[in-house]
């Protein structure tokens, strides 16, 4: 794939994960605390949309949550989520999303705070220009 059509597919696994968090929203925030924070007493662990700012302090995280899109964190949930029975159908749509991403963007890490800019970065590196 070109490298304009890689990063068109990059934004449209984005958009599916993202509209799939909307549609089942498994991470229930309320006051900037998700639901596996408030369960198991986390404090401050996943605080305001995003899984690792205390334990692994992210650069992109700003006074309002994530400043940028990163599909590997897009595409992440906790195991807290991913053993809820609720949540059944939106784990294995990730799962498929996940695998998706995997086979059809080279270069692309899950489970990565790799950005759109850095993929784009790294497809600037590998892929001829179109
Ligand atoms: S995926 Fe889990 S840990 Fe991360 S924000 Fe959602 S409920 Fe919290
Ligand atoms: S890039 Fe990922 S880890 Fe960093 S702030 Fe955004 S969601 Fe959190």
């Amino acid at each position: 794939m070109r490298q304009m059509d890689l990063l068109a597919e990059y934004d449209h696994i984005y958009e599916k994960a993202d509209n799939l968090f909307k549609e089942y929203n498994p991470c229930q925030f309320v006051d900037d605390l998700c639901v596996n924070n408030r369960y198991n007493n986390y404090s401050e662990l996943q605080i305001n949309g995003c899984c690792g700012t205390r334990s692994k302090p992210c650069e992109h995280f700003g006074s309002k949550g994530c400043a940028v899109k990163a599909l590997g964190c897009k595409l992440h949930i906790c195991f807290y989520v991913s053993q809820t029975k609720a949540f059944n159908k939106l784990t294995a749509e990730l799962a498929k999303l996940e695998r998706r991403a995997v086979r059809l963007l080279p270069g692309f890490k899950i489970d990565t705070r790799m950005t759109r800019s850095d993929y784009l970065i790294l497809l600037k590196g590998t892929t001829k220009r179109t």
